[in-house]
């Protein structure tokens, strides 16, 4: 299981950017794949979009490109929930694994697994984005738009990446996964403001529902070995999906993350629930029609989106939040992902006094004792 060896069927490289350091270097690391260049990106973009069954194909193939707009981005969150200040680099955009509640197959509208090469472009404006928050710790990653590593022996972007970040005190850079796709970051220095963290969730809905995706005990071996290296790691339970018995489950990958990894280098936890709008309802009964995990009772939010009962969100956030702090991670940072002031007061005990709070509590080494 797992696709950290994903290699596409092919390769469409956009004429504009063929001369580009990093298009040369995705030729040299695909070896004999076949590629094909493409005159008018708009055009091919808009054959992409109407073909049959676009979601899926575009799993397939890799698109190498410009990015013409802005590479870096707040994370727009959800209205009416805490946001967790972060930033997202459109780098490398779509993803070849396909989790049955991947909010990508309704958000993004180029339906293709899409490097951006112009890296030149990247660092300008990365630049100008941390002179702008000089005062501040933003934290910003690559992983949002799709997996931070699933491609990177293709592109090798984390080791410009984390050169580039290196030093740079004044920001946390995150690399997010679900996959074992490490020996880049394994060749790398560390550096204490890189992150690099997993999306873990119970065993039984990993195999469900992230199918393509490594086993959860896989991913743990993986950040225990790049913790060994001397980064630190995160870890992301999110979404935590809700069944008969899942709290035993979810006891039981937290036990492993924590007697696995020191907590005292774990960056952060984050914690949110299965939720999405609900025009994904109708792509995964149509992509996925044997998951059952949207056939839940759920509720809409003042967002719009779908999601458990708060009576239901708060009792497995409390069990979580009480597993981890028994299992030594008492000083560990927990953050939620798109939930509302009281889920946090009545879970943490506390409610960030705005973004500069937030940040202040995330790039603390020990963050507040829960
Ligand atoms: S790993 Fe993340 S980006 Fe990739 S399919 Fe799964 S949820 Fe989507």
């Amino acid at each position: 299981m797992g696709k950290a060896d994903f290699f596409p069927r092919k390769v469409y490289i956009d004429k504009e950017s063929f001369d580009l350091p990093l298009t040369q270097r995705i030729l040299k690391n695909i070896g004999q794949i076949p590629t094909e260049i493409i005159l008018d990106r708009e055009d091919f973009l808009e054959k992409r979009r109407i073909s049959r069954d676009s979601v899926k194909f575009g799993k397939r193939d890799l698109f190498v490109t410009s990015q013409k707009g802005e590479f870096v981005k707040r994370c727009p969150c959800t209205p009416h929930t805490i946001g967790c200040n972060y930033f997202i680099i459109n780098l490398d955009l779509n993803c070849p694994l396909d989790c049955t509640y991947c909010i990508l197959q309704h958000y993004l509208s180029d339906p293709i697994i899409t490097v951006h090469a112009n890296l030149d472009e990247l660092w300008r404006q990365l630049d100008i984005f941390l002179h702008k928050n000089k005062n501040r710790t933003p934290r910003i990653g690559t992983g949002e738009l799709g997996d931070s590593l699933v491609i990177d022996h293709i592109t090798e972007n984390s080791k410009d990446l984390i050169s580039y970040f290196r030093g740079k005190d004044n920001v946390l850079f995150e690399l997010k996964t679900k996959t074992l796709n490490i020996e880049n970051i394994l060749n790398t220095e560390p550096a204490s403001n890189i992150i690099i963290s997993w999306s873990l969730n119970s065993p039984r809905i990993a195999e469900s529902e992230e199918e393509e995706a490594p086993s959860v005990e896989e991913r743990i071996q993986a950040a225990q070995r790049v913790s060994d290296k001397g980064f630190r790691v995160g870890f992301h339970f999110d979404p935590l999906v809700l069944y008969p018995g899942c709290e035993d489950d979810y006891q039981e990958v937290i036990a492993h993350v924590l007697t696995n990894i020191n907590p005292g280098r774990i960056a952060w936890i984050s914690l949110g629930s299965l939720r999405f709008p609900p025009a994904l309802k109708s792509v995964i009964q149509d992509r996925f029609p044997q998951t059952k995990i949207i056939y839940e009772e759920m509720i809409k939010g003042k967002d719009g989106k779908l999601r458990y009962f708060k009576p239901l969100r708060l009792e497995i956030y409390k069990k979580i939040v009480r597993l981890i702090k028994e299992k030594g991670g008492q000083t560990i940072p927990l953050y939620f992902c798109m939930e509302s002031e009281s889920i946090w007061r009545e879970v943490l005990g506390w409610i960030p006094k705005g973004e500069e709070d937030l940040e202040a509590y995330l790039s603390s080494p020990l963050g507040k004792s829960i």
